[in-house]
């Protein structure tokens, strides 16, 4: 039943699969394409756990894509990634979460469209005259309408009274109409806000290089010390300095390489040089910020990083001063549309 569901979706991946895109780029796709699909369905049936984690499967596989049938290693939890950016994540609707808040529109649908040939057909024919927040799943009702009242139990649990889940189905209306994306601000899982949301997705930072940064702040890229807690026999040498091992803090902070490139970057746009990820974010936070400020600091990041995958990849190398040139055409065409 829900095999063309997820062939389409593979379809549209393999589509865009080969497009070199970001990861950033990817974000985007997995929400408007992929979730577009879901969209279509999920409205009216509420996928059973093993589709949720096919499709989880197949979002995975294209954002962090397949290497000799693997998918690469990453340390950034999908749950976190579908978290919103003020919780620390990048805002992809979790898949399950979205399917709920689509179905919760059939309990809102009882309280709010009472001439809808659908409400009236369940008031007559199944609930009899009952309110749905006293209805209870049956093996002699539809396995449809039993997902109804799984919505309303989940509407339940999240304050405990039939009153204040009325209250929240409230919260779902938009000029008369359901409001999904409330829904789903509803029955999605939270996480506390971060700090340096701000920091990370400013508008003037490139979102390749915002997602790079979004990596450093969750400590979620693939530095050797990690993959090598993952059982993977590697050399940990740092490949930008060639003299020290490989972790998160020596890499963008410790190493001499990257202090050189982190330098001239801060006096550029006149930032105190500090030399460790939570000072930096308190800088951030304690002063008001400029979008340069917040752009130099995200391509930082994402230079740094390239470097060292295009010395490890491809052996090539850039001298310091060479990609301290790169940052700043990068920062200046992305604030000013030309690099003087
Ligand atoms: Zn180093």
């Amino acid at each position: 039943m829900y095999q063309p569901l997820l062939d389409k979706l593979k379809a549209s991946i393999q589509h865009w699969a080969n497009k070199n895109l970001s990861y950033a780029g990817k974000t985007l796709l997995v929400n408007s394409v992929i979730f577009g699909l879901n969209n279509f369905w999920g409205a009216s049936i509420l996928f059973p756990k093993v589709v949720i984690k096919k499709i989880n499967k197949i979002c995975k596989d294209f954002l962090w894509g397949i290497s000799d049938g693997t998918r690469r290693h990453t340390f950034l939890k999908w749950q976190l990634l579908c978290s919103p950016k003020l919780e620390g994540g990048i805002g992809i609707k979790e898949v399950l979460s979205w399917n709920c808040a689509q179905m919760v529109k059939w309990v809102w649908k009882l309280h709010n469209k009472p001439q809808s040939i659908w409400t009236r057909w369940a008031h007559t024919y199944v609930l009899k005259g009952q309110s749905i927040w006293i209805a209870r799943q049956t093996i002699s009702n539809s396995w449809y309408w039993n997902n109804v009242v799984k919505m309303k139990d989940l509407l339940l649990n999240i304050d405990g009274s039939s009153s204040l889940a009325m209250q929240l189905l409230e919260r779902c209306t938009h000029h008369a109409r359901f409001d999904t994306n409330a829904a789903y601000d509803l029955v999605r899982s939270r996480r506390e806000p971060v700090p340096w949301h701000s920091i990370v997705h400013g508008n003037s930072c490139h979102p390749k290089n915002s997602f790079t940064g979004l990596m450093v702040m969750n400590d979620s890229l693939p530095i050797v010390a990690k993959l090598i807690t993952r059982g993977l026999f590697l050399v940990n040498r740092c490949v930008l300095c060639e003299c020290s091992m490989e972790d998160l803090h020596h890499v963008f902070f410790n190493c001499s390489y990257s202090r050189q490139v982190w330098a001239a970057v801060a006096t550029w746009v006149h930032l105190p040089l500090s030399f460790s990820l939570d000072s930096i974010v308190q800088a951030f936070l304690s002063e008001s910020r400029n979008g340069k400020q917040r752009a130099s600091l995200m391509a930082s990041f994402h230079f740094i990083w390239k470097e060292r995958n295009s010395r490890i990849f491809k052996g090539a190398k850039s001298s310091s001063d060479s990609l301290c040139i790169v940052i700043k055409r990068a920062v200046s065409l992305r604030l000013y549309g030309s690099f003087a």
